[in-house]
């Protein structure tokens, strides 16, 4: 067994106005949200895929398909959770997350704390564990016209002790 483990993930949604934002679980107060069938938080999906990449288990459309009823309008963070307890079963821990949010409006800073509370939280990990980071795209591309918002994540996942 790998000791270590990295993996990557990215995710994109689309804004549209009158939808709620969610984004690393804490609801952002916005004229526009993500079109999705889940929450449409595209942080935690980003960070799903890293996890899932790390241990080459797939991606988050495979375990939790948008066509599935189950997962209609869902809390992201169960599918967080449900991702950790899927490395679980395989061994593996989260070591720690690093993560960037692209999107031209509104300023995130106030809610980054937030974010990694809950992030850490849910993965099982220290809070200094969790790295979340803003951009704009300086209103180039589709975040920048507003028309959308982009996540990535890398992630590190260690082999549980015993
Ligand atoms: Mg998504």
């Amino acid at each position: 067994m790998i000791p270590f483990r990295i993996g990557y993930g990215y995710d994109v949604h689309a804004l549209a106005e009158g939808l709620t934002l969610t984004l690393g679980g804490v609801k952002i107060p916005h004229d526009k949200g993500c079109v999705a069938h889940s929450d449409g938080d595209v942080l935690i999906h980003a960070l799903c895929d890293a996890l899932l990449g790390a241990a080459a288990l797939g991606d988050i459309g495979m375990h939790f398909p948008d066509t599935s009823q189950e997962f209609a309008g869902i809390d992201s963070r169960i599918l967080l959770r449900r991702t950790v307890a899927l490395l679980g079963e395989r061994g593996y821990r989260v070591g720690n997350a690093d993560c960037t949010i692209s999107l031209q409006r509104p300023r995130l800073r106030p809610h980054i704390d937030a974010m990694r509370a809950l992030l850490a939280a849910d993965m099982g990990i220290d809070v200094e564990c969790v790295s979340v980071k803003a951009t704009t795209t300086e209103h180039l591309g589709f975040e920048g016209r507003e028309e959308g918002v982009s996540a990535s994540a890398a992630v590190l996942i260690v082999a549980a002790e015993g």
